[in-house]
């Protein structure tokens, strides 16, 4: 039986009882009338009797035709409050109601996992190929999900992005692994939506019931929390809640909490790290780095609060912050050149170059200075569309470095189609140079190849003299690394020894309020 609208239950209820009064009335009457004169037919006391009881019978289909009508709307506002209209799965009310009816039969529920999956890469397929792309991506991974999870438990759809299965009759941590595994291999699978060919990942978060659950919203909470710390701080794509991860996640709500607020009370700042031109032995280039100077938890690192922004979905602003403040900071000093680090959305986004030019336009900044630093996993998520915004960029003036190169899925041989100037080789292939053979012949045909296809090379991480020495067997390299220079302050940049060789234009009028000292003031030693 469907649960009423009580307004609606109300109404029913007294048309009815009108329409069975009148229409008892009404028989009454007519049986009195046909036992006083005999007959219906001819009997004209009959007749307002009968009349009366016509009436009742169409008050009667009325009513029957409403509480039909009711039903019908009843049944499409439970759809739409308790089911998502995109895949047509149950909503997260419909999950609490779940959860909410397991605690109320006093059970215990420690057969009870939940798993939050969170869909990686959708949000470059919506800006890049549009919200209906993206929709329809949606509904081929939930039938997908649907498949993969079978009859271990229900699938819902929480928000956008993410996904919870309620799992029943789990009970160990390696029973969710199980689901998870299953879950994270669909990433393989290409997605045909729209004429285009779409990727996606999956990191996932869960939580196990280990005792009753008296707190829903929490144990839902805690789900969520795990997959945040999935999505912004593990390197492995699920990740189980526990009371270890209890701080961090603490330490995690407080972050996104505050993010937003940074971005919009100007809390990001950017260093500057030199890199060194081998031929000169000087400064060619400063890659800039982004860091949360948080009012209470001090300075926050990029590892922490960019995969955090990806999350929030706030990519692209905090990307266009760095580039105003990092533009408007190198800007004045000539000769030096500046790398800064896009990530896959922000340069995937239709207004991408649009606002990069604002920025230069504002910033008076040159793009044949500029170098955009990519990383593999946006020419893996979308090839052609990356292609053809490196292919504009480089229009401009703009250079393209890859950066991390040897830490993603690209193979070699995709650099060949790889609209990039640069490469930059990963400290995980420096670590090794000057004392062990094997890693030093791995170098030198990695840098073989690259330099075939034409690319120029950074080399990232260099920490030590022995590294440096075998790199200086090599020419051409640009190289970036502890050794030369930690990440400086502006400040710190401009009083360095650096640039004592670099101009400085003492013209240069910045283009809006710096937050940092004016660039004229010091450029010396
Ligand atoms: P990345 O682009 O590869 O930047 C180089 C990172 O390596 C920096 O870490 C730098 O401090 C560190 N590093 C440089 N030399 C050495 C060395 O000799 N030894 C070691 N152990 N580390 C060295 P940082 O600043 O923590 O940045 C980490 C990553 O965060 C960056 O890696 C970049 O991918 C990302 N990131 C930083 N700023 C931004 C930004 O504004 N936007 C985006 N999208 N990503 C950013
Ligand atoms: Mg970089
Ligand atoms: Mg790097």
């Amino acid at each position: 039986m469907f649960e009423m609208h009580q307004m609606q239950y109300k109404r029913i209820v007294m048309l009815t009882s009108c329409a069975l009064t009148f229409a008892a009335f009404a028989i009454w009457r007519i049986f009195q009338s046909v036992a006083e004169r005999g007959g219906i037919l001819g009997n004209p006391d009959v007749a307002p009797d009968l009349y009366i009881l016509s009436c009742t019978i169409l008050m009667t289909c009325g009513v029957v035709a409403i509480l039909a009508r009711s039903y019908e709307d009843h049944k499409q506002i439970t759809q739409a409050e308790r089911y998502d209209q995109d895949t047509g799965l149950p909503n997260s009310a419909s999950l609490v109601e779940r959860l909410n009816k397991s605690v109320k039969n006093g059970k215990t529920q420690s057969e009870i996992g939940l798993l939050a999956i969170g869909i990686d890469g959708l949000q470059s397929i919506n800006v890049a190929r549009g919200y209906g792309v993206g929709n329809q991506v949606i509904r081929v991974v939930a039938e997908r999900l649907n498949a993969a999870i079978g009859n271990s438990g229900t699938l819902y759809r929480i928000s956008g992005d993410t996904f919870m299965v309620c799992a029943n009759g789990i009970e160990t941590e390696s029973e969710l692994a199980q689901i998870a595994e299953r879950i994270i291999e669909l990433r393989d699978e290409p997605i045909l939506a729209g004429g285009f060919t779409c990727f996606v990942g999956f990191a996932i978060g869960a939580v196990l019931a280990d005792e009753e659950i008296s707190d829903v919203q929490g144990f839902v909470r805690k789900a969520e929390l795990a997959l945040l710390h999935t999505r912004t701080q593990s390197t492995e794509k699920f990740v189980v809640y526990s009371n270890r991860l209890e701080h961090s996640t603490n330490r995690l709500s407080d972050l996104e909490a505050g993010f937003r607020q940074a971005l919009e009370t100007d809390q990001l700042e950017v260093y500057f790290q030199p890199l060194i031109d081998s031929a000169s032995n000087s400064i060619v280039s400063v890659e800039a780095l982004a860091r949360w100077i948080h009012p209470q938890l001090g300075v926050i690192k990029p590892q922490e609060f960019v995969r955090l922004a990806e999350a929030l979905g706030l990519n692209e602003k905090m990307g266009n912050v760095v580039l105003r403040k990092a533009c408007s900071a190198i800007g004045p000093i000539k000769g030096l050149n500046l790398a800064v680090n896009i990530s896959a959305n922000h340069l995937l986004h239709p207004e991408f170059i649009r606002d990069l030019k604002q920025i230069l336009e504002l910033t008076h900044f040159p793009p044949e200075r500029l170098e955009l630093e990519i990383t593999e996993n946006v020419v893996m998520d979308l090839p052609v569309r990356a292609n053809e915004v490196l292919r504009n960029l480089r229009r401009l003036g703009i250079s393209i470095a890859l950066d991390d190169f040897g830490t993603g899925y690209t193979g070699l041989s995709y650099l060949k189609e790889l609209q990039v100037d640069r490469i930059k080789i990963d400290s995980k292939f420096v670590v090794g140079l000057g004392k062990s053979p094997e890693a030093e012949a791995m170098f030198a045909s990695i840098v073989e190849i690259i330099q075939q296809r034409g690319h120029k090379i950074t080399v990232e991480g260099i920490e030590t003299m022995d590294q440096l020495k075998f790199l200086e067997t090599f020419e051409g390299f640009w190289y970036q690394g502890f050794l030369f220079s930690k990440p400086l302050k502006y400040i710190q940049l401009l009083r360095s020894d650096f640039l004592n060789n670099l101009a400085v234009d003492p013209d240069d009028q910045l283009a809006e309020d710096h937050t940092e000292p004016k660039i004229k003031l010091v450029a010396s030693s």
